[in-house]
């Protein structure tokens, strides 16, 4: 980092933070924003602290929004009797651009994983169960990813649930074992979520 003028490695630094970025990267990256205009490279920062700012955890579902409620709960056109249990916002988003699903979410935010001294109570267990009390739920969807954590998260919940008499699901694993559901592909998500079954 000795080549680099002080306030240009901290640039530097930063970047290679990011995930799958890389000191090459990571270095042009900071060169393309020493050749930005002021304002580029304002919008650019402002960008970073509004995100982390504005974007909340919704009050029902965990997903991210920057309003208190977000958009599918607050949507009166989705079912309300079923709920999709995801591990994260960005399995919201993969399982919404396949347009098959009409119910609600939950996003876990994690799995339970021993090994990464992740229990229960790290996860939004808790705050799925309180929304499972007044009878509107008939089914509940597990689709964590189809990995160690994951399953064993499913299995974990459901021992919860099911006593409550609500219907408990897991996708179908049309989803590669130890994938991520991030990075299945739509049709793939979409054929795991009719293929469910019950657990
Ligand atoms: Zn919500």
């Amino acid at each position: 980092m000795d080549f680099y003028v002080a306030p240009l490695a901290k640039l530097i630094e930063q970047f290679e933070k990011l995930p799958g970025i890389g000191h090459k990267t990571a270095r042009r990256l900071a060169f393309h924003i020493l050749d930005s205009s002021e304002d580029e490279a304002k919008e650019f920062a402002d960008a970073i602290i509004s995100a982390k700012s504005l974007v909340k955890y919704c009050k029902v579902c965990q997903n991210i929004t920057d309003t208190d409620v977000c958009s599918v709960c607050e949507d009166d056109r989705r079912d309300r009797s079923i709920i999709c249990v995801m591990e994260s916002p960005k399995d919201v988003i993969s399982l919404e651009k396949t347009r098959e699903y009409n119910g609600l979410y939950h996003v876990l935010h994690g799995a339970i994983s021993p090994m990464d001294d992740i229990g229960p109570e790290d996860i939004k267990i808790a705050e799925l169960l309180s929304r499972l009390g007044d009878n509107t739920i008939k089914e509940v969807i597990m689709a964590t990813n189809p990995n160690i954590e994951g399953e064993a998260t499913a299995m974990y919940i459901s021992r919860l649930i099911k006593p409550m008499g609500i219907k408990v699901t897991r996708i179908a694993h049309g989803v590669p074992v130890g994938g991520d559901l991030e990075y299945a592909d739509e049709v793939t998500l979409s054929k795991a979520i009719e293929g469910r079954r019950e657990i």
